[in-house]
């Protein structure tokens, strides 16, 4: 706006005094001519003011003066124009609650504005409300969003996605830990927030997390320090992690975020886990050693174990056993075994096969030499070397014999025995059970014997017979 001022006639000034000082007696007349002169520029020059300006009407928002229009109606239907417009753009009736004002005021026909133009001022300086609503949590506004329906809808979907899922599940309870309201209200066109978003804040309390990924000879120690943060922070913000035990690329988050809403969830939890079925041996001292017939096929067993689940927001914070109950029960596979050790020499169909108590060459085998009778076969091997047990049976004698040296004698049963001679070290007692394979003893040369090995004799009913017609 243009003001005419003091300022505009101090330019004459200059010429009054220079004028005054030309004499003194034609000063009186002088001056009242020039007096004259100066009113009638004052009126000229008012003159052409008051040509350039005249009377219009602006639009005055809260005190503050914006558009100036020639008409009064002019400025009202710009207002109208534009809240109808945005009204138009938004899809809702578009208020203010600034206090509006047309003025009458004074200015320059080059300031003046079109209908037109006063969109962009408008868009700038005037606050527009919509109906909106508000999502209230514990009494306190937290969220704007478009509308009750959308507001309401996001509730449920904020339970809905906390709801626990499953075919073994049934969902007993489902809690707000905090109170909600909605309330409808006329809000801030900006301050509406789009329904994901909403959603994030909460289900997670922050719509961007940051996190960091961990990176070779990285700790928590460091990570705090390169994000000015303090390692306590770190830690309330990744309850899940070990703090000793950070590995390259876990996930960090370098925020502690707290949902603005916790879903708590109870649900029944029903597993089926199943009992696997028992094996039952019978002997049977009829059956020949070695031989094992299916008596009865086992078959697995079922049972059903029930657990309250107690969830917020997805995270299982308990499970507590309600019950169990057998839903079929395991039956035992039940197993024939024989007992009854027949030796059957090589080859005749017969089980009851002795095993090899050491791998090895045969040195001496069975029988007559040099004029004696040799009543085992000699097996090569080291001083060391593992003996095992030919069958299952029971230890009856361990200790020296003569010629023997270091005995093993293994009873079998059903009149069998295998002896093991010239031992250099004992790895049973008498009377103990072995099983075919187990460790007895050591190979050695104690007693009349010509270098490591050991002598093997098989027994049956009393009588040496040749080893290597029974050994498997
Ligand atoms: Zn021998």
């Amino acid at each position: 706006m243009y003001v005419f001022t003091k300022d505009d006639l101090q330019q004459n000034r200059p010429q009054k005094r220079r004028i005054s000082g030309k004499g003194s007696r034609s000063f009186i007349t002088k001056k009242r001519a020039l007096f004259a002169v100066g009113l009638i520029t004052l009126v000229l020059l008012g003159g052409i003011w008051l040509q350039k300006t005249s009377t219009a009407y602006a639009i005055v928002i809260n005190g503050q003066q914006t558009a100036v229009f020639d008409s009064k109606s002019q400025a009202e239907q710009s207002i109208a124009n534009f809240l109808k417009k945005k009204s138009q753009e938004i899809g809702k009736p578009v208020t203010t609650p600034d206090k509006i004002e047309i003025k009458k005021v004074q200015v320059e026909k080059k300031d003046r504005m079109f209908a037109g133009n006063t969109d962009k001022i408008l868009s700038e300086q005037l606050s527009m409300l919509v109906p909106g609503a508000a999502i209230v949590i514990d009494g306190q506004e937290k969220l704007i969003v478009a509308d009750k329906e959308s507001a309401e809808k996001l509730i449920q979907k904020v339970k809905n996605s906390f709801t626990p899922q499953g075919k073994d599940l049934i969902v007993k309870k489902l809690d707000l830990k905090e109170k909600i309201q909605v309330a409808e209200k006329n809000v801030p066109v900006k301050e509406i927030i789009k329904e994901d978003q909403a959603f994030q804040l909460l289900t997670v309390g922050t719509e961007k997390l940051v996190t960091h990924i961990v990176e070779s000879g990285e700790s928590l120690w460091s990570i705090a320090k390169d994000n000015s943060m303090k390692v306590e922070d770190l830690e309330a913000a990744n309850p899940q992690i070990n703090p000793d035990k950070i590995q390259i690329g876990d996930e960090i988050k370098l925020v502690k975020a707290e949902p603005m809403l916790h879903v708590t969830a109870v649900a029944e939890y029903t597993e089926v886990k199943t009992v696997p079925f028992g094996v039952e041996v019978i002997s049977d001292k009829n059956v020949l050693r070695g031989k094992e017939t299916v008596k009865q096929d086992g078959k697995d067993g079922s049972k059903e174990f029930k657990y309250l689940l107690v969830q917020v927001n997805g995270q299982q914070i308990d499970k507590q056993f309600l019950d169990a109950t057998v839903l079929s029960k395991p039956v035992n596979k039940v197993v024939v075994k024989g007992t009854k050790l027949v030796l059957a020499s090589r080859g005749s169909g017969g089980s009851g096969q002795l095993m090899w108590p050491l791998r090895g060459s045969i040195t001496s085998p069975f029988g007559y030499r040099h004029g004696e009778y040799h009543t085992g076969a000699d097996i090569d091997g080291d001083i060391g070397d593992p003996v095992r047990a030919a069958e299952d049976g029971k230890v009856i004698y361990v200790g020296r014999d003569g010629n023997y040296g270091k005995l093993i004698k293994i009873d079998h049963g059903d009149g069998v025995q295998t002896w093991y001679a010239h031992l250099s070290a004992y790895e049973v007692s008498s009377g103990e059970k072995v099983a075919r394979g187990d460790l007895i003893g050591r190979v050695g040369a104690t007693g009349r014997a010509y270098g490591s090995h050991l002598h093997f004799e098989v027994r049956i009913n009393g009588n040496a017979v040749n080893p290597l017609k029974y050994l498997d």
